[in-house]
């Protein structure tokens, strides 16, 4: 299998070759490939605009591959209050399971009562999220008895528990979605191109941003490319971007850190999750059956640095294991945990101070009024769809493009499949589930694991070279598969045989494949916990 596998539109030195050679500006140049920027290019590109769309590592390298997997409408905004924002997230959940249903489930979820009037008291509270969601709900609530909890959660420590209120929300693959988004988006004929970093915003003489300079990790090469619209849409770093535009320009992110970890199955055993509606700090915190996994957290601290590669603290960590622990018959511990991995919140400023859990969740649009740059910033991935339609209808005025109506409220994402389920353990991929056994047909080695602890097939690995724009080693384990995630220690033992295959089939050399698997072993040890 060689190079010229790669299919058109994820090809990224096709992609480049198109940049370099045109000389008329595209309609919009969007900066991020986030769930933001990926969202807007989709929304762009399937009204017929002319997209381009830079991302500086690797598509949902950012905050968009490490969130808790909950599409839903937001039980605590409910308990903030805010009625609109939860009505449009729950909208958003009903149409995103339709147009993906091979990412996107529906997840019992179940917060246990430890005193008399949590029950009632909850019970309440979801029976108005059920009616917010109205026919898009994914199931009603209930209250449960505590022998019913017991069957459910058979995990759940017994003790003082007297029931429990079942409420049904969603849950999906990020970085899978991202990269759906990605094909969608270039299927629908944008231009996406990972590993190119947006270095400077061009400005025309009126001092109108016309064009961004973008360095191509790989090679090291500058381009410019011109534009009618420049949207910034790159999360945490929305004002890093801002400031290549207006040096001075006041910070609009307050960046809140959040970690997970991950434990064995055997934490959350059953299909049902636990949802802790009031944690110490005054979260909410939920233990998810993911995959083969239990997925549980999050924290929130404020935090002054901005790395793509955030790091957990040991006081999240442990505030974690404390939380969960009063709800588990069996304590996990540090030794347990097969995944750590942190994300950044990127909040909207709401004027002065406060805790990052007062701060605005809604999305935010800014269009500078000397440049005329549009950063989009804020909102969260269950509503990425009506952040982008946002962002795309004012950008076509400010573009002065030809009106076009947004398509995407019903618009199939890539892997599209009706009954996803008979897919098996592919069903992730919908509908290129076939394709990929199609590979493993043609060659029975592609059958074989990349690790005795990991499902994930070289078949997988060649796949995501081809067709899902894949570059690194990194990029296959972290969010091709989510290897990294599910046992960070077996991932880092399998990075030298999936440098190899990626080489194979990359046309890479020997120093590629030690380099790479150099790199994936040192960003795996911040995942694992020693
Ligand atoms: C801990 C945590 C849990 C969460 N859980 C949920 C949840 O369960 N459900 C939910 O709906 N939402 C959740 N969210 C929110 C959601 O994940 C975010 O709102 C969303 O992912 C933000 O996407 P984004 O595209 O704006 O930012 P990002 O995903 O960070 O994307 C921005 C991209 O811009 C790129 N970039 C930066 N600078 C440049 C440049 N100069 N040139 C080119 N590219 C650049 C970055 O590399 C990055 O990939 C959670 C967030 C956190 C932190």
């Amino acid at each position: 299998m060689g190079a010229e596998r790669i299919v058109a539109g994820m090809d990224r030195h096709e992609s480049l070759k198109t940049i370099q050679e045109r000389h008329t500006p595209w309609d919009m140049i969007i900066i991020g490939g986030g769930a933001t920027g990926l969202g807007t290019a989709v929304d762009a590109a399937s009204r017929g605009y002319d997209v381009i769309l830079f991302e500086q590592a690797d598509f949902a390298k950012g905050t968009s591959s490490r969130s808790t997997k909950l599409v839903h409408g937001g039980v605590r905004y409910l308990q903030q209050g805010n009625v609109s924002l939860v009505m449009e997230a729950l909208l958003e959940r009903g149409r995103l399971l339709k147009n993906a249903p091979h990412l996107v489930s529906d997840l019992a979820f179940i917060v246990p009562s430890y005193e008399w009037w949590e029950s009632p008291f909850y019970g309440i509270g979801l029976k108005v999220y059920d009616l917010l969601a109205g026919k898009y709900g994914f199931g009603r609530s209930e209250h449960l008895s505590r022998k019913q909890v017991i069957e459910e959660i058979p995990s759940i420590n017994p003790e003082a528990l007297r029931g429990g209120t079942r409420y049904f929300d969603g849950q999906f693959d990020d970085a899978r979605l991202a990269i759906s988004l990605a094909i969608t988006a270039a299927e629908h004929g944008a231009t996406v191109i990972n590993y190119a970093g947006v270095t400077a915003i061009k400005k025309d003489a009126s001092g109108a941003a016309n064009g961004v300079s973008i360095r191509d990790v790989e090679s090291g090469k500058e381009i410019e490319v011109f534009g009618k619209v420049i949207v910034n849409a790159t999360g945490p770093q929305a004002d890093a971007v801002r400031r290549l535009d207006q040096p001075n320009a006041e910070s609009i992110v307050a960046p809140s850190q959040g970690i997970h970890i991950v434990l064995d199955r055997s934490f959350i055993p059953r299909d049902s999750a636990i949802m802790v509606p009031h944690t110490d700090d005054g979260r909410v915190m939920f233990a998810i059956p993911w995959y083969d996994v239990a997925v549980v957290g999050t924290t929130d601290t404020p935090i002054d640095e901005i790395s793509l590669e955030p790091t957990p603290f040991d006081h999240e960590i442990d505030f974690i294991l404390e939380t969960a622990n009063r709800y588990l018959s069996r304590p996990a511990c540090r030794s347990y945990i097969k995944s750590v991995f942190a994300g950044i919140r990127p909040l909207v400023k709401a004027g002065s101070g406060g805790s990052t859990a007062a701060l605005s969740r809604d999305h935010t649009i800014l269009i500078d009024p000397d440049s005329g740059m549009m950063t989009v910033v804020g909102g969260k991935w269950t509503t990425y769809r009506k952040m982008a339609e946002d962002v795309v209808d004012q950008a076509s005025v400010l573009g002065e493009l030809e009106t076009a109506a947004c398509m995407t409220e019903s618009l199939r994402i890539h892997g599209h499949h009706e009954n996803p389920g008979i897919l098996g353990r592919l069903s992730f991929y919908g509908s290129d589930a076939a394709s990929i056994q199609s590979l493993i047909d043609s060659d029975a080695t592609l059958l074989q694991p990349i690790h005795p602890h990991l499902k994930t097939t070289a078949a997988e690995v060649v796949w995501a070279c081809h067709h899902e724009m894949a570059r690194t080693v990194e990029d296959v384990l972290s969010r091709r598969s989510r290897s990294l995630l599910f046992d960070a220690r077996a991932a880092s033992e399998a990075a030298e045989h999936v440098a190899k295959l990626m080489a194979s089939e990359l046309g890479h050399d020997e120093a590629w494949v030690v380099d790479q698997t150099a790199a994936f072993r040192l960003l795996a040890e911040g995942y694992t916990i020693t």
